[in-house]
């Protein structure tokens, strides 16, 4: 399975995607699709296959969309997300258990924020893209693109993030589903994936274990620190 038990000496500092992780499904491709304006399918397949950057097909599909929506496109965006379940109960299992929690979305502050609000995460524990509905399209803004050394135009750079945590003091695990999580999970030291993350720790060999909900991954973490003090 590939399932090595996770280091027990460092702190543990845990980065949570949320579009298709926290949240039950992708949220941009959900939003997008709801509006259906002309081309989105071409940018979607584009990121899939790894064609664009993920900041280029975010950045292109919302600017399918003119600001006038923003009121409708902020309320669908909310209305339709759905929180996987256990996410509550794991937020306590980490405070409990002094496992630093950060959000590392790609998704837009639009709804991240609002859709996090009932769950008492610090702000500076929540990092997304922004938005600007300023202009006649809805523009995507970027508060945390790459540093170096990546390259990868990420839009919200997840591996910069991970790099704050160095992995002589941390033991850092991500927790994602797609091929937004990628780049982050080659450089960590255990991941919880789900859907397409999955075959991509297979391939790679990654120290993984996969989940369906949040309860999956507090069974694990709790397996994890039991076999520490038994
Ligand atoms: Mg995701
Ligand atoms: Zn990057």
């Amino acid at each position: 399975m590939g399932d090595k038990r996770v280091n027990n000496m460092k702190k543990k500092v845990i980065f949570c995607d949320f579009d298709g992780t926290i949240t039950a499904n992708d949220n941009i491709v959900a939003l997008i699709k709801h509006f259906n304006p002309d081309g989105w399918r071409d940018i979607v397949e584009d990121v899939l296959a790894e064609r664009i950057t993920i900041r280029d097909g975010v950045g292109q599909m919302f600017a399918l969309l003119p600001a006038s929506m923003k009121d409708q496109v902020i309320r669908q965006a909310i209305d339709q997300a759905i929180i996987r379940p256990g996410f509550k109960e794991f937020l306590d299992f980490c405070k409990k258990n002094e496992i630093e929690f950060y959000v590392t979305s790609g998704g837009i502050d639009f709804f991240v924020y609002p859709l996090l609000e009932p769950f008492d995460i610090p702000h500076n524990h929540i990092y997304c893209n922004g938005s600007d509905f300023s202009g006649e399209c809805i523009r995507i803004t970027w508060p945390h693109a790459c540093q170096e050394p990546c390259t990868n135009d990420c839009g919200m750079c997840k591996t910069t993030i991970v790099r704050q945590f160095p992995a002589d003091q941390y033991e850092r695990i991500v927790i994602g589903d797609s091929v937004t999580d990628f780049a982050a999970a080659k450089l960590v030291e255990f991941v919880y994936a789900r859907a397409e993350l999955i075959n991509k720790c297979e391939e790679l060999e990654l120290a993984h274990a996969t989940f369906d909900t949040f309860y999956d991954i507090v069974e694990h973490l709790s397996a994890t620190i039991n076999s520490r003090t038994s």
